[in-house]
């Protein structure tokens, strides 16, 4: 029986290392975590012929620095001494991506073994691969195609292992997979002879200079030593893209199509993805966006419309011929339907705003503005990556939040979280749906998009000064995956919108039907048991306290300020407020409107654009719904950093709201 080999499986996230494993190692594993942290580690034996293996499964990273505690683990890990072998698991039908790390790995000067996983997607997709080419431009490293879930080349991958773990040749014949430009070659060449003068018999010497030229905080406090001669300044951005560069020839040179799917993506690409007309035109397919959710889902609603009026009128004949007392009539008929109804009638809205994101998104469309982002959003100190979680925020801001799980530290999580909910989410919508209808004419589209313009500004905005606040470095940006455009697939959304419009309803069904009953109760019930005119309601005595509070902003109303509130609950209650404050049956129909409009008026007899526009201002920006809030804390952890948000939302809102209308009404005077 041969010694036992230990082997190190090595690779992304999602590279199909754990199924890999599995397919190995069998049952035989033993599951514990990394030393002093709570980051799984998986551990299982198997064997080849007579030679036993034991394999450690390590957690999934882009690169080796020390950033996240994942690559911390996964970098102790390989260089300890106990592991002999480095298998690189990489997903073949992105090699872009996943050859960073390998670049990395072969720098370690350990054995490294490449699994070239996925090989039946790369096949599915008309790729192929010159297995070659490939190990010759990888210093001659055992390449070995497999199928982890095919089970597909474990064997030879295991003989590999086998042959390869004592001494690589490329070792012996020090033979590198490629060289960096003339300047950091001489800079590394002289660290290794300084490392070896201090630190004799060190392994891992090219490694660890290439580490010191790029800042590594780890290497330099494991083995201080001085290099200011040397390493004049942070070569790392250098260093990242001299690999780049030579993954870009690797993948040139080994990535063949057999279709030609790839040179139209091409061409579109270089427009959509233009470094200067990239956001222009994506803020042009979300204005064509906004548009279609005004004049096609108007169109639509005037059936809505009418069917809820009907229904309405039937439920009150209904209860009146049952005898109701008239408490129940109006709980139903004011309270119920009123709230949960008028909220029904934007279905048309959300709709077709959830359809064309889903067609945006599906098409591959979405990928590319993450893309295009990617260097607005490396000023503000955040990857590409970020930006996902905030397109998401569009329609809703709960999985937008959980979204950020994606992003690799603990800080930009932070800072994306915090952003996120500024992102107009779908339930926004009607708010802006209705005020912008009643006071902005054939503009309203116009009046509503530009929200959602001014709420990705302002994060943008937000995050740049929190990473000038950090003093935060610029972050260099991601690889992102850019898929093959596609046909969007009918399947795909449909299931996508209708999950959505379920979500909606259930929203309606459950939080809205909720809060539109007390609601109802907070305008029907005051000191002395049931009102007769909601002026002596609890509603109404809340609501006066802080009606001077919201005088500056042009909000200065007992109702709005009780709708404002009851919008914490959810965002469409804003509007359900007004329909049940005002006894409406359909809020979103044009009867509705002049009523909503007379009775404000009541209260605030010039209230117009500005008001209006100053309202949405806060609607868009303030204190995010009850569930935001639940998920925040949640994903964060920490309620002070919970709280912190709440607060500066509600303060940001406030302040832009009074700014805007003060300033509104100052220019107003002075030009009209
Ligand atoms: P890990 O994050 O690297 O541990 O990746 P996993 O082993 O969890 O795999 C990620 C996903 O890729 C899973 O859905 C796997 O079923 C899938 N997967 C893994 N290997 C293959 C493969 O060879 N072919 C295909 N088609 N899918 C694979
Ligand atoms: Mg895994």
């Amino acid at each position: 029986m041969g010694e036992m080999i230990h082997v190190a499986f090595v690779g992304n996230p999602n590279c199909g290392k754990t199924t890999l494993f599995n397919a190995i190692t069998g049952a035989k594993l033993k599951v514990a975590n990394w030393p002093g942290v709570t980051v799984e580690k998986k551990e299982g034996q198997a064997r080849y012929k007579d030679t036993p293996l034991n394999i450690v499964d390590t957690p999934g990273i882009y690169s080796l620095t020390c950033y996240t505690i994942e690559e911390q683990v996964t970098r102790n890990c390989v260089m300890d001494d106990e592991i002999d072998v480095i298998v690189n698991i990489v997903d073949a039908s992105s090699l872009e991506r996943n050859l960073y790390l390998t670049l990395q790995l072969l720098e370690l000067g350990k054995p490294v073994i490449l699994a070239l996983n996925m090989m039946d997607v790369v096949k599915d997709r008309g790729m192929e691969i010159d297995l070659h080419r490939l190990p010759e431009m990888l210093g001659d490293i055992p390449v070995v195609p497999v199928s982890a879930a095919k089970r597909e080349g474990l064997d030879i991958l295991l003989h590999a292992v086998k042959h390869h773990h004592m001494e690589s040749p490329r070792l012996a014949e020090g033979k590198l997979p490629f060289t960096y430009p003339e300047p950091i070659e001489t800079k590394i060449e002289k660290l290794q002879v300084m490392l070896s003068a201090h630190y004799p018999g060190h392994h891992h010497m090219r490694w660890h200079a290439i580490k010191l030229l790029e800042w590594d905080e780890q290497v330099r406090e494991e083995h201080p030593m001085s290099i200011v001669n040397v390493v004049d300044k942070n070569y790392e951005k250098d260093i990242i893209h001299a690999k780049y560069n030579y993954i870009e020839t690797i993948v040139e040179e080994v990535v063949f199509y057999k279709e030609k799917k790839a040179a139209s993506t091409d061409k579109v690409d270089r427009l959509l993805t233009h470094p200067v007309f990239g956001v222009p035109i994506f803020l042009c397919i979300m204005a064509l966006v906004f548009f279609m959710t005004f004049t096609v889902g108007d169109a639509l609603k005037g059936v809505f419309e009418e069917g809820l009026s009907l229904f309405s009128g039937f439920a009150e004949h209904l209860l009146l011929g049952m005898n109701a007392s008239g408490w129940l009539v109006s709980l139903i008929v004011d309270g119920i339907i009123a709230g949960v109804g008028g909220i029904l009638t934007f279905l048309p809205n959300i709709f077709i705003l959830f359809l064309a994101l889903a067609i945006l998104e599906d098409s591959g469309y979405m990928a590319r503005v993450a893309y295009v982002m990617d260097s607005i959003m490396g000023k503000a100190g955040l990857s590409g990556k970020a930006f996902l979680p905030m397109v998401l925020g569009f329609g809703c801001t709960v999985p937008a939040i959980m979204a950020t799980r994606a992003l690799e530290t603990e800080k930009d999580r932070r800072r994306t979280m915090f952003i996120t909910p500024f992102m107009s989410c779908s339930a926004r919508l009607p708010v802006y749906v209705l005020f912008a209808d009643m006071f902005f004419g054939k503009y309203a589209p116009l009046a509503s998009f530009s929200m959602y313009v001014i709420g990705l500004l302002i994060a943008i905005l937000i995050a740049l000064i929190l990473n000038f606040k950090d003093k935060g470095k610029e972050n260099d940006s991601l690889l992102i995956e850019l898929p093959e455009y596609k046909k969007p697939n009918g399947k795909t959304i449909r299931i996508y919108v209708w999950n959505k419009l379920k979500d909606y309803l259930t929203k309606a069904g459950t939080t809205i039907f909720v809060a539109s009953i007390l609601i109802w109760f907070l305008l029907n019930f005051g000191m002395k048991g049931m009102v007769t005119g909601p002026e002596e309601s609890f509603g109404a005595m809340i609501g006066k306290i802080l009606v001077p509070v919201l005088k500056p902003a042009g909000l200065g109303m007992w109702q709005i300020v009780v709708a404002l509130i009851s919008g914490i609950s959810a965002k469409e209650v804003v509007v359900s407020s007004f329909a049940v404050l005002f006894g409406i049956s359909n809020a979103n129909s044009p009867e509705g409107m002049a009523v909503i409009l007379s009775h404000i008026r009541q209260g605030i007899p010039d209230f117009g654009m500005l008001n209006s526009y100053s309202l949405m201002l806060f609607c868009l920006l303030y204190t995010p719904c009850i569930a935001t809030i639940a998920t925040i804390k949640k994903e964060s952890g920490s309620l002070a950093f919970t709280a912190k948000m709440l607060v500066f939302q509600l303060v940001l809102a406030y302040l832009v709201s009074v700014v805007f209308f003060q300033v509104g009404s100052l220019c107003s005077g002075v030009f009209l």
